[in-house]
């Protein structure tokens, strides 16, 4: 009989039975790739393990079993859709790096699903690369499942390889959930799409080297990885339809059941997939930002936003109002806590990043969705069907509608998008961002481009010495190995031991000048970039003087007074670390962090600014543990050591077995490779310099320390002596002299106003003195330039007051355009003068329009040198009266 377990317990099951084989039981890696720059995010449990594989480390133990946290977004259109596939799941794993392999693996294999699941026999099929005889031979012979339930698949379905490198065949294990799950066709077997014969276990034997010209050469030590899903075979160990419906996923749907009212299975297609697409993305999401990833619109960032957002979209589909995200995160951080105590550890931060994103989203959703609306309608009344590129890119730009969301909502309406069009405008962006970006790359180290066999990694001695003696063991010079690098030339250099910093943990690089020893030309290079190239450190060099040769003892030599700083700024980041939790409180962690020989850069999560009395607050914590003059000592131990001991470690980073804990008096413990001070009086003092929001929920303090204030203290001076001098002052009569200075700027304005309106008034008694009489009508006309709009009313109010029985015609000519304003005295308004009729005339003479009362009225015309032609129709209309 088949146990019936729960997901959890069938994880446990899967780990002690391959710990029973000598397996050494590896916990689930970060989704955050370590160092393949080639994925971005794990998709497998064998990708963590690719330096084990290719033989670039060495693995802590030749057998290994892992469950590792996945994300497969080129999934996600078959979430929902299918029973079997999430763009979260959980991949049960085990290993062979050159120890054991097929029949061992297909043995145990067997053993595993048949003794320890009891999974019936016979409902199990396998297949197998078509020319594995050997494969064949284990399933046959070995283990003794009939020839009918061994399918032979070609090379796309059952050999593994990515370009060239280690590859092979590969052999799966099936599950057959019965005739009622079958598409019916009569060639349904193992490989069909349909859901009848669940692939649940794949194992891969890669036992060949593929080179460029297409040859495989068997491998000397051939390897094993397999892979299983956990939810697909807890699916098949419930006895349930779908992924959906194992209990510790069901747990989190049942939770979207009951947010939204909305009955799952129903009988309703689109309520279900919502349902089920919710369930699955909220899972991604809370592992994602437990890995220390954070929305953005950018790589892994922007994965996890629009799963976000994808599962909030949905939401509204549902008619769920408001925010229900995080009500969800926490289901999902109850059923997986056990396997992933990050998830508790991280709680309120997952949950801060999850509403603060939901919220943002929620507010421009509905703006946006609005819009897309229109433009649908648009479209429909248009008959079009495809929407322009630029719209798409406005959503995307103004809205934060990710493409796939608005494909999403098009497809509804039968729509679609401009895709082409749309990827151009994204690269219009880029490009605009990359110019931006361009002056700060340096010298470039492309480290995907060097195909070089590392001889030995190196040894990095700069903990305990500036200066050492080493070997040359590498030059590179364009991607090219050379034996000798001549004067003037820039190259890479890899050495057996070096003093040198390479650039990691956020520490910038350090930098110096290496010599031959006892050589007669004297060789000197500058040392100008180090950085860290599969665990080696490549230093960027310029020789200055003489060749330097491969094999050559070489004095390498750090500039101390660069690496200092460092080292102030850097213990100085760990201060601050701890004072801000102090202040701010403990939710505060690092999100990202640069420390250079100038200053630091921090940033965290917070959700506000900090204010100018918490800044204060910090920096005199900060200060006053340095004039303390705190011991800083550094000590390797255990993860689990350090973190008894209450060590800060960070988000999403992955910690070898040892790690390095860097800790200042008693006041802050943090897991750092970094280089520090020996005493914290050596920095000196420190200083914030600035604090700004980087990205919601993200805060950034930049700060600096030692001779650096001093820097910034003779800068402030230099501009207060400056403003002094402007204002002819000294600093303490400066605040002063600001404030008068001010004060009778607002005095001249006031007086300057009134000046202008007298003035006003004397053109005034000037205008009135030039009346024409025409049919006994006073008309006045008169044309200023530069006035304000407000000014010619004021004119005519005044007339209104010394005058009757007069037409009143004023412009006002202002870049290069004119304005008009007729008035019409009161006594003549029974006689059918009509200033609204009479602007009218007068604008079209120079080119404009306009209308108004009887009384008075305004207009606007293009045509400044027809204002003499204006007052003439006056004149006329007058006359004609
Ligand atoms: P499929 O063809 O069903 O997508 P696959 O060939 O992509 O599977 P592998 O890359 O061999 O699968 O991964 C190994 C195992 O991981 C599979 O046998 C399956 O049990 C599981 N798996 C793969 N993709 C998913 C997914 N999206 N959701 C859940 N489990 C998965
Ligand atoms: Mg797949």
């Amino acid at each position: 009989m088949m146990k019936k377990m729960g997901l959890n317990e069938i994880r446990k099951a899967f780990q002690d039975f391959y710990v029973s084989k000598e397996h050494y039981k590896q916990k689930s890696f970060s989704l955050v790739p370590e160092k393949d720059k080639s994925l971005l995010i794990i998709n497998s449990g064998m990708a963590p393990l690719k330096p084990y594989f290719a033989g670039l480390e060495k693995p802590p133990a030749k057998r290994m079993t892992t469950c590792q946290k996945c994300i497969r977004t080129g999934d996600i259109e078959n979430v929902g859709v299918t029973t079997r596939h999430g763009t979260f799941f959980e991949m049960l794993g085990s290993f062979s790096f050159g120890d054991y392999f097929k029949k061992e693996s297909l043995t145990w294999g067997w053993e595993f699903v048949t003794k320890v699941l009891n999974l019936p026999e016979d409902k199990i099929w396998v297949t197998i690369f078509e020319d594995d005889d050997q494969a064949f031979d284990i399933w046959k012979n070995v283990i003794g499942i009939p020839e009918a339930r061994i399918v032979r698949l070609g090379k796309e379905d059952n050999f593994w390889e990515i370009g060239t490198g280690p590859c092979g065949p590969c052999s799966e294990l099936y599950f057959d959930r019965g005739e009622e799950y079958s598409c019916g066709h009569s060639s349904c077997k193992p490989g069909c799409d349909c859901d009848r014969y669940v692939e649940f276990w794949n194992h891969v034997f890669t036992q060949f080297n593929k080179d460029e010209n297409g040859n495989y050469t068997p491998l000397a030590h051939p390897n094993i990885d397999t892979g299983m899903g956990l939810e697909r075979l807890a699916c098949i160990m419930q006895g349930v339809d779908s992924i959906f419906d194992v209990d510790t996923i069901k747990f989190i749907l049942d939770g979207v059941e009951e947010i939204s009212g909305v009955a799952y299975g129903n009988g309703k297609k689109s309520t279900d997939v919502s349902i089920r697409l919710i369930t699955d993305h909220i899972r991604s999401v809370t592992f994602m930002i437990g890995d220390g990833i954070i929305p953005s619109n950018e790589g892994r960032g922007y994965v996890l936003r629009r799963l976000l957002r994808r599962a909030a979209r949905h939401g509204k589909l549902l008619n769920i109002k408001g925010t229900f995200l995080i009500d969800l995160a926490k289901k999902v951080i109850e059923t997986s806590k056990g396997a992933y105590p990050e998830l508790e550890e991280k709680r309120d931060y997952i949950l801060k990043i999850i509403e603060t994103e939901e919220d943002k989203f929620s507010k421009t959703i509905d703006q946006g969705t609005e819009i897309l609306f229109k433009y649908i309608d648009e479209m429909k009344s248009n008959n079009k069907t495809v929407l322009s590129g630029e719209k798409v890119f406005k959503l995307y730009d103004t809205f934060g509608f990710p493409l796939e969301l608005t494909e999403e909502i098009l497809k509804e309406s039968n729509c679609s998008a401009d895709v082409e069009s749309f990827n151009e405008y994204m690269l219009q962006q880029k490009e605009t961002a990359r110019t931006a970006r361009k002056n700060m790359d340096t010298v470039g180290w492309v480290e995907d481009d060097i195909k070089i066999q590392i001889k030995r990694q190196n040894e990095f001695v700069g903990y305990e010495t500036l200066e050492e003696e080493a070997t040359v063991l590498h030059l590179i010079v364009d991607n090219e190995e050379v034996d000798r690098v001549a004067t003037g030339q820039t190259a890479t250099l890899l050495v057996d031991k070096t003093p040198f910093y390479a650039e990691s943990g956020g520490q910038i690089f350090d930098t110096g000048v290496l010599e031959v020893v006892d050589s007669k030309d004297g060789v000197l290079a500058h040392v100008l970039e180090v950085k860290k190239f599969k665990n080696t450190f490549a230093h960027t060099i310029k020789v200055l003087r003489g060749e330097l040769f491969v094999n050559d003892k070489i004095v390498l030599d750090v500039n101390r007074e660069k690496r200092n700083s460092i080292a102030r700024n850097h213990t100085a980041t760990h201060l601050m670390h701890k004072a801000l939790k102090i202040v701010l409180g403990d939710h505060v962690n690092q999100a990202g962090s640069s420390v250079t020989d100038k200053g630091l850069r921090f940033d965290f999560n917070h959700f506000e600014a900090v204010t100018y009395n918490e800044l204060k607050k910090i920096e005199n914590i900060v200060n006053q543990e340095i004039i303390s003059f705190k011991d800083v000592g550094t000590k390797n131990m255990t993860i689990e050591d350090a973190k008894k001991e209450g060590a800060t470690a960070l988000f999403g980073e992955k910690y070898g077995d040892e790690v390095r804990v860097v800790s200042i008096g008693d006041f802050s413990k943090e897991l750092c490779g970094g280089t520090h001070v020996a005493n914290t009086g050596y920095i000196g003092s420190f200083k914030i310099l600035s604090e700004s929001g980087v990205s919601s929920g993200i805060r950034r303090i930049e700060a600096t320390t030692g001779l650096n204030i001093k820097e910034n203290l003779d800068e402030c001076e230099i501009l207060l002596d400056n403003i002094s001098d402007v204002l002819k002052s000294n600093r303490d009569t400066l605040t002063t002299k600001a404030e008068n200075i001010l004060d009778e700027n607002k005095t001249l304005k006031k007086e300057l106003e009134n000046l202008r309106k007298e003035s006003l008034g004397n053109s005034l008694t000037d205008i009135t003195k030039d009346a024409e009489e025409i049919n006994g009508v006073k008309l006045i006309t008169k044309s200023f330039e530069g006035l304000e709009a407000n000014d010619l009313r004021d004119i005519s109010d005044q007339v209104k007051k010394d005058l009757s029985t007069y037409v009143l015609v004023l412009a006002n000519v202002k870049n290069d355009k004119v304005n008009f304003l007729v008035s019409v005295s009161e006594d003549l308004l029974d006689k059918d003068y009509h200033a609204g009729k009479m602007i009218k005339e007068i604008a079209k003479a120079a080119d404009g329009g306009g209308g108004g009362k009887a009384d008075m009225a305004q207009a606007g015309a293009k045509n400044p040198a027809k204002v003499p032609e204006a007052f003439k129709v006056a004149e006329e209309l007058i006359q004609n009266m």
